[in-house]
C-alpha cells in the first residue's frame, strides 16, 4: 500500500502547502542497505563511569564511529546516553540536559538510545526511581523527535555487562537504519549469553530459517531479510498460495514448504523438509496469521476456533515437536508475530487478541526451555504495517490508524522484518522470551 498523504506533505508545491497550512508532516524513514555506513555523521555518547566509556570506545573503535564525549556544535547523526550506573534521580539531571541541547540539531532520522538497569524489588528505593525514570524519559522523549529519528532504550539485567553479544547486537540494531519503525520501545537483556557476528552484513550466514506465511507480506519480506543476512531460507504457506510461495522461495533462493500450519504433523513436516534439504534447522519464524474481525457480543465459533489455532494453537505445537526432535539444538531462534492488538486490545478483535496475547504469554515461556541448547523465544509485535492485512480496513480508518504513532505514518513488511531477523540473529542470544514492538510508538498500549 502506498501512503499517497506521506507522499504529498514531502513534494514540492504541495510540502510547501502543507508547511504553510501547519499539517503533520511524516518524514520517509530511512531503511538499511547492506554496505551502507551504520551512520552517517558523529555520535555523542553521555553518561559518566567505565561503562560509558566502554560504550565510547566501542562506538569508535571496532566500529569505527566519529564519538563526541561533550556537545560540540556538530549534527549529530545519534545520542547515546549510558545511565546503567545511576543510583539517584538526581543523576539523570547532566547528561540529560547536555543531550537536550543538541536535541534541535539532530539529523534527520537521528537515532537516541539510552542504555539503563531495570528497577527491581529488591533495589534501594533511589535506585529504583533513577532507573525507572529512565523509562519515562525515554518514551517521552521518543513522543518529541522529529524528521524520522526514533528513542529507543536497551535494559541491561544487572551483571550484564555492555560489552554482552546482546547489548552490542541491540545498540547496533538500534543505531543503524534496520531499526526505522522501532520507536519509544525499551528492550530487555537477559544474559550475556549469544555470541557476534564475524560479518554484520551477513549474521545469518550457515544459519537455516523456517518461515511461515511467506508467500505474501509480512511473511514475505521476513523470508527476504533472513536471505540477505545470509540464511538458506525454507518458505511455508498453505497449498492455496503456491504460486506465490514458489516465486518468494526462488527469488530468496531457498525451498518452498507448502502446508498448513495447523496439521498436526507440520512440526514433523518442517524438520523434515528443513533436514532433508538443507541438513539442519536453526530459526523457525511464525508468522502465518489471519484475522476474523468481530464484536464478541457477536462472535461465533467460525470466526474465533480458527483465529486462535492458526495464530498460536500451530505455533505451540509445532515448537513442541522441534523441541523434543533433539535436532533442534544448536542455538536455536524462535522468532512469533504477536501484535499490538495482543497487548493493548482492540475493538471488534478478542479472538485475534486473544491469540497475539497468548504467543506473548507463549514465547516468554519457551525460552526457559531452550536455554539449555543457548536458543531464545522471542516476539515482534507490529503495530500497523502496509500489507493486504491492513489494506482492507475502510479508508478512513486507516487513514486515522496509520497516523496514530510517533513517526506518524504506518510500518512497511520490511521493518517488521528486520526486528525478526535481528532477533533470530546469534546476537540476540541474550534476549530472552520478550516482545520487541514494531509499531512507530504507537499511541495505544505501552
Ligand atoms: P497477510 O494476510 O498479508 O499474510 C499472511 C500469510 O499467512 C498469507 O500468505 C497466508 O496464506 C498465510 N497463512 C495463513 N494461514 C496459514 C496457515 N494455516 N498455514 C500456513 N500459512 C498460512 O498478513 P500480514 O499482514 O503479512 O501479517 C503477517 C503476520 O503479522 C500475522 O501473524 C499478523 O497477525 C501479524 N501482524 C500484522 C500486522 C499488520 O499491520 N499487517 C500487524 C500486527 C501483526
Amino acid at each position: 500500500m502506498t501512503d499517497t498523504y506521506l507522499e504529498l506533505v514531502n513534494g514540492g508545491l504541495t510540502g510547501t502547502l502543507a508547511k504553510k497550512l501547519g499539517l503533520p508532516r511524516p518524514a520517509p524513514l530511512r531503511r538499511y542497505r547492506a554496505g551502507e555506513p551504520l551512520l552517517v555523521g558523529p555520535v555523542l555518547v553521555l553518561g559518566k563511569g567505565a561503562d560509558a566509556d566502554a560504550v565510547a570506545a566501542q562506538l569508535a573503535g571496532p566500529w569505527d564511529l566519529d564519538v563526541h564525549r561533550h556537545a560540540h556544535d556538530a549534527r549529530y547523526a545519534a545520542l547515546v546516553l549510558v545511565l546503567t550506573e545511576v543510583t539517584h534521580p538526581d543523576d539523570l539531571a547532566a547528561p540529560v540536559l547536555e543531550a537536550a541541547a543538541t536535541l534541535r540539531s539532530l539529523a534527520r532520522g537521528a537515532r537516541v538510545v539510552t542504555l539503563s538497569r531495570p528497577a527491581t524489588d529488591e533495589d534501594a528505593p533511589a535506585v529504583a526511581a533513577a532507573r525507572q525514570g529512565v523509562d519515562g524519559l525515554l518514551r517521552s522523549l521518543a513522543k518529541e523527535l522529529r524528521g524520522g529519528a526514533t528513542g529507543n532504550g536497551l535494559v541491561l539485567a544487572d551483571g550484564v555487562g555492555v560489552d554482552a553479544p546482546s547489548v552490542l547486537g541491540g545498540l547496533r540494531f538500534l543505531l543503524s537504519t534496520r531499526s526505522a519503525f522501532v520507536d519509544g520501545q525499551l528492550l530487555a537483556v537477559d544474559t550475556d549469553g549469544g555470541s557476534l557476528p564475524d560479518d554484520w552484513d551477513r549474521p545469518l550466514a550457515g544459519r537455516v530459517a523456517v518461515v511461515t506465511g511467506a508467500a505474501r507480506g509480512i511473511g514475505e519480506a521476513i523470508a527476504e531479510t533472513l536471505a540477505r543476512d545470509g540464511a538458506t531460507v525454507v518458505a511455508v504457506d498453505v497449498p492455496a498460495a503456491g504460486d506465490h510461495l514458489a516465486a518468494v522461495a526462488n527469488r530468496v533462493r531457498g525451498t518452498a514448504l507448502q502446508l498448513d500450519v495447523t496439521a498436526d504433523d507440520a512440526g514433523e513436516r518442517i524438520l523434515e523438509h528443513a533436514l532433508q534439504r538443507h541438513g539442519r534447522l536453526d530459526v523457525v519464524v511464525h508468522n502465518a496469521g489471519i484475522t476474523r474481525d468481530k464484536l464478541l457480543a457477536n462472535m461465533t465459533p467460525e470466526k474465533w476456533d480458527p483465529v486462535l489455532a492458526v495464530n498460536v494453537a500451530a505455533q505451540l505445537r509445532i515448537n513442541e515437536a522441534l523441541l523434543t526432535s533433539g535436532d533442534f539444538t544448536d542455538a536455536p531462534r524462535i522468532v512469533s508475530l504477536a501484535s499490538t492488538s495482543g497487548i493493548a486490545g482492540n475493538r471488534g478483535q478478542t479472538n485475534y487478541a486473544a491469540s497475539k496475547g497468548g504467543v506473548i504469554g507463549m514465547v516468554r515461556a519457551t525460552a526457559p526451555l531452550l536455554e539449555a541448547f543457548g536458543g531464545t523465544a522471542n516476539a515482534v509485535a507490529p503495530g500497523f504495517i502496509e500489507t493486504e492485512m491492513t489494506a482492507r480496513i475502510p479508508a478512513v480508518t486507516r487513514q486515522v490508524a496509520r497516523r496514530l504513532n510517533s513517526l506518524q505514518q504506518g510500518g512497511q513488511p520490511v521493518d517488521v522484518a528486520e526486528a525478526v531477523a535481528f532477533l533470530a540473529s546469534p546476537a540476540a542470544g541474550g534476549i530472552r522470551g520478550r516482545v520487541l514492538r514494531v509499531c512507530g510508538q504507537n499511541m495505544v498500549g505501552q
